[in-house]
């Protein structure tokens, strides 16, 4: 049979063991098996040709018996609600197992960010909004970016919010541009936050980071701030980065300034001076002391996992390895740092930046980092001691933490 590969499948499919662990209440089981509320709209666009495209998008509320949903709005043509589904489903799990008292939640649109106009974009961002203005707020759901979303568009889609709803109301949105109560540090945080995990798991395998050699998939906001954060402040030795072009190598390390350099002039990694071009297959197959799938869904399967040589797996995207291919890795001894534990950074200093918004005083970047430390080191512990404690694996554990606090929300508040 040939592997599943649909992301809400395998979000269900990780429940479903997470929930056979715990002996979870079968009603209670069904009840997180589905997202509460979804909302599907088109959103009609006037193109800078004068004709109206329609797009598709969505917005999904998994569930927010700990508070509001929260998860962001991703933009891509490969997109699909079960894509969302999924997102949302881990989201609930990220903020659950990262204790931070919100729900989750995701959005997107069918498009392709590339082929529009920067008019465009403002008019699909604004359209999108006007499309989920009743059902976001502070104390309902609360979007950010995530892929092909930015900072820009997050100000589009406040503004858009704030003009309808009549009043200013910066924490409907996270993500956003500091001049309109961004949090000092939001943009580095999700990278910052897996290598906080990275940091944790090392300690536990005896393995220094000084030096220690690592190959990095996906160079967007996670992978690069991973690959100058990773050298430059933990003293990693990336040795190999790649985009959906293809991937660059050299042995003695990889200079993070370099590298951006030549992306920015170039567009993409390839034939960057002094690096070996590899395929993206190659990068992931190097024999590395840490592996970072920083890209997207589905990257470490059955097809590659058995070829795959590294002690940790820290996945900064979300979705990156399918079940057949944890099982693999697991057998093998692999130490994973599982998606929502390992990218929860970006969420953590979301939800500060949204305490910010409350209070209206703002925190400078190194008070942001530093209890952005701490929450990322007490969710890796918690998850640590359980896998442990119950002798699974790390991916199953921190299902354990973060399903257990949420049903015992949904429980408190008598729906289940
Ligand atoms: P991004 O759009 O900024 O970057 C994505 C990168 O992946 C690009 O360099 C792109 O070229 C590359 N890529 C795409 N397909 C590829 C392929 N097949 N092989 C190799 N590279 C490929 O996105 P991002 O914000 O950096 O997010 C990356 C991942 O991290 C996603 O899974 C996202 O959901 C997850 N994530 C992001 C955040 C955040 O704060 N940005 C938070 C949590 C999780």
């Amino acid at each position: 049979m040939s592997e599943n590969l649909n992301p809400f499948s395998i979000a269900q499919a990780q429940l479903d063991e997470a929930a056979a662990v715990l002996q979870l209440d079968p009603q209670m089981h069904a009840f997180l098996r589905e997202p509460m509320r979804e909302f599907h709209f088109t959103i009609p666009i006037k193109m800078d040709d004068g004709q109206t495209k329609t797009f598709r998008g969505y917005r999904v509320q998994y569930n927010d018996a700990r508070g509001p949903a929260k998860g962001g709005i991703r933009f891509h043509p490969d997109e699909t609600i079960d894509t969302v589904r999924a997102l949302a489903a881990w989201m609930t799990w990220k903020t659950a197992v990262a204790d931070i008292p919100l729900g989750g939640g995701k959005g997107g649109v069918i498009c392709n960010p590339r082929e529009l106009s920067q008019g465009e974009l403002e008019r699909l961002s604004r359209g999108y909004m006007r499309n989920i203005t009743r059902y976001v707020g502070l104390t309902q759901d609360v979007p950010a970016p995530d892929v092909n979303t930015n900072p820009q568009v997050m100000a589009w889609m406040l503004d858009e919010y704030e003009s309808i709803m009549g009043h200013r109301e910066p924490g409907v949105i996270t993500g956003k541009p500091l001049a309109l109560g961004g949090s000092a540090g939001r943009t580095p945080a999700t990278a910052l936050g897996g290598l906080f995990a990275i940091r944790e798991a090392a300690k536990n395998l005896n393995l220094s980071l000084e030096n220690a050699t690592c190959a990095i998939q996906g160079y967007g906001n996670v992978g690069s701030f991973a690959h100058k954060l990773g050298s430059n402040q933990f003293g990693l030795k990336v040795v190999a980065v790649s985009d959906e072009f293809g991937a660059i190598y050299n042995e003695n390390g990889l200079d993070p300034k370099a590298v951006s350099q030549h992306l920015r002039r170039n567009g993409k990694l390839k034939d960057c001076p002094n690096t070996e071009n590899l395929t993206n297959a190659e990068l992931l197959e190097l024999e590395v002391d840490i592996l970072i799938p920083a890209a997207i869904e589905n990257q470490l399967t059955s097809q590659n996992a058995d070829r795959i040589k590294t002690k940790i797996v820290a996945e900064l995207a979300n979705g990156p390895t399918t079940p057949e291919a944890d099982n693999i890795l697991n057998d093998k001894g692999t130490y994973i740092i599982p998606d929502f534990l390992c990218n929860a950074g970006g969420v953590i200093v979301s939800y500060f930046e949204m305490v910010q918004n409350s209070y209206q005083f703002y925190w400078d970047e190194s008070m942001v980092h530093e209890r952005l430390d701490k929450k990322i080191t007490t969710a890796f512990n918690a998850v640590h001691r359980m896998s442990q404690k119950q002798s699974v694996d790390t991916r199953v554990a921190a299902y354990l933490v973060a399903v257990d606090r949420v049903a015992e929300a949904v429980r408190l508040r008598g729906w289940v």
